[in-house]
C-alpha cells in the first residue's frame, strides 16, 4: 500500500509519499508560503532533481492540491492516479488526554482536537485544516491521526501533575503532556532493535535536539517522563525558547519591560533559548563559528544548553533507577558531534563515555560510546514520517 503523509503548517507543509511495501519513500516535497506572495512547492521523486513550482496559493486545500497534482504527474510523480493512495496519515500536535495511540479520522475524532485547539492554538488549527483539504479532495480515502502528544500519554501522575491548584488540572486541563512523540516512539525502538535487546527489557533515554527540543525517559518502551509540558516551552534551551525557568521572571520581565502577559509568552518562545543567550542566531552552526571566532555569548548559549540537557539526562538516570542506552536525534543531536561531545563530557560515574573518534560523524545510525562505557550511546536520524505511515498502515489494516 501507498501511503500519503502530510504535516501541516500554518503556512507550509511538508509531504512524502511511502510505499509500505518494502518501507520504500517515493516522493517527498514542501510547500512553503501558503496564503503569501511567493508560494512556492518543491517536490522531488527519490532518485531525480527536485523541481519547484512558484504559483499562488492561498488555502491548504489549493496547497493540498498542488501536492496531490506533484505526486500524479506523469514526470515526476510517483503514481497513476490517486486510487493507488490507501491512507493518508496526518501529524497532529495535540490530541490532549483523548488519545494515547494514533487513530482513524472520523468526525468524533475531529470535533475531540477541535477542542484540543485552545491547549495549541499555533499548531492543531493548520493541522486540522490540512485533514479537511484531504476529505474534501480525497473523500473516498482513509484518514489517520498521528499525534505528537500520544506516546506520552503513558507517563504516571507524579510526571504529570504540575504543583498547582489540583482544580486547574481538572477544569482546564493544565498538566503536562509532552511532545515529539513519533520521534520518541521511532528512536526508543529503533535503539532496541540496534542493540538486539527486547525493549520490555532496557531503559532509554532520548534526546530529541533540534531547533524544539525534548528529552524522553522510555522504561520498557514505555515513556515515564518527558521535558516538554503543558506546551513545548518547557524543559530544555532550544533554539528561540527558554526552557525551564523560574515562573517569578514572567511578571518581573513583563513589569520591567511594560510587556502584558502575550508580549512575554512571545519572548520566551521567540527571542530567547540560544539565540536570546547569544544574540547571535538559533543555528548551532552559526553559534559555533561565531564561538571559534571568540564570541563569549555564543560559547555561553552552547554551554548552556549542554548543561541543561545533562542534568535531565541525569535526573532520568534517578527515575528510572538507571540508564541502558542513550539516544541522540534530530539537527543536532545529529549533527552536532561537539554537542554531543559536550552533553557526556565528566558523567563517566553514571557510566557514560563517548569515543571521540566514533562520535565523528554525522546523520547514520551508529554507535558512538565508548567499549567501556556502561551505557550504550547511539545516535539514529529520527524518521517521523516513517512512523506516522507505520501507524497509518496498521490502523486502515485493522
Ligand atoms: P531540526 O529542528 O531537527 O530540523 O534541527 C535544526 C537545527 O539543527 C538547526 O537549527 C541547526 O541548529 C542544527 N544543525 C543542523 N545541522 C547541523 C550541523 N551540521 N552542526 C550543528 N548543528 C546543526
Amino acid at each position: 500500500m501507498k501511503i500519503l503523509v502530510i504535516n501541516c503548517g500554518s503556512s507550509s507543509l511538508k509531504y512524502q509519499v511511502l510505499d509500505m511495501n518494502g518501507e520504500v519513500l517515493l516522493a517527498k516535497g514542501l510547500v512553503e508560503r501558503i496564503g503569501m506572495e511567493g508560494a512556492v512547492i518543491t517536490h522531488e521523486k527519490i532518485g531525480m532533481d527536485k523541481v519547484k513550482n512558484v504559483t499562488p496559493m492561498e488555502t491548504h486545500k489549493e496547497a493540498i492540491a498542488l501536492v496531490l497534482e506533484a505526486i500524479a504527474d506523469k514526470e515526476h510523480g510517483v503514481i497513476a492516479d490517486m486510487s493507488e493512495i490507501g491512507a493518508v496519515g496526518h501529524r497532529v500536535v495535540h490530541a490532549g488526554e483523548k488519545y494515547a495511540g494514533s487513530v482513524l479520522i472520523t468526525q468524533d475524532v475531529i470535533n475531540a482536537l477541535e477542542e484540543c485547539t485552545e491547549l495549541a492554538p499555533l499548531h492543531n488549527p493548520p493541522n486540522l485544516l490540512g485533514i479537511a483539504a484531504c476529505q474534501e479532495l480525497m473523500a473516498d480515502t482513509p484518514m489517520v491521526g498521528v499525534f505528537d502528544t500520544a506516546f506520552h500519554q503513558t507517563m504516571p501522575a507524579q510526571s504529570y501533575i504540575y504543583a498547582l491548584p489540583y482544580e486547574y488540572y481538572e477544569k482546564y486541563g493544565v498538566r503536562r503532556y509532552g511532545f515529539h512523540g513519533t520521534s520518541h516512539k521511532y528512536v526508543s525502538k529503533r535503539c532496541a532493535e540496534i542493540l538486539g535487546k527486547d525493549i520490555k527489557d532496557i531503559n532509554i533515554i532520548t534526546c530529541h535536539l533540534g531547533n524544539g527540543a525534548s528529552i524522553a525517559a522510555v522504561k520498557g518502551g514505555v515513556c515515564i517522563d518527558t521535558s516538554m509540558g503543558f506546551t513545548p516551552l518547557e524543559g530544555l534551551v532550544m533554539g528561540t525558547r527558554s526552557g525551564d525557568l523560574d515562573p517569578a521572571i514572567v511578571s518581573f520581565v513583563a513589569n520591567k519591560e511594560g510587556l502584558d502577559l502575550d508580549g512575554v509568552n512571545n519572548v520566551l518562545n521567540k527571542k530567547s533559548g540560544v539565540f536570546g543567550i547569544s544574540g547571535v542566531s538559533s543555528d548551532f552552526r552559526d553559534l559555533e563559528t561565531a564561538e571559534a571566532e571568540g564570541n563569549e555569548r555564543a560559547k555561553l548559549a552552547l554551554e548552556v544548553f549542554a548543561y541543561r540537557v545533562k542534568k535531565y539526562i541525569g535526573s532520568y538516570v534517578a527515575a528510572m533507577n538507571g540508564v541502558d542506552a542513550i539516544v541522540f536525534t534530530a539537527g543536532v543531536g545529529e549533527n552536532d558531534m561537539g554537542m554531543r561531545e559536550a552533553i557526556c563530557k565528566d558523567m563517566d560515574a553514571l557510566g557514560i563515555k563517548l569515543d571521540s573518534e566514533k562520535n565523528a560523524v554525522r546523520g547514520k545510525e551508529t554507535i558512538i560510546s565508548a567499549d567501556d562505557s556502561k551505557v550504550d550511546l547511539v545516535l539514529i536520524p529520527t524518521n517521523e514520517e516513517l512512523t506516522i505511515a507505520r501507524d497509518t498502515l496498521e490502523i486502515v489494516q485493522g
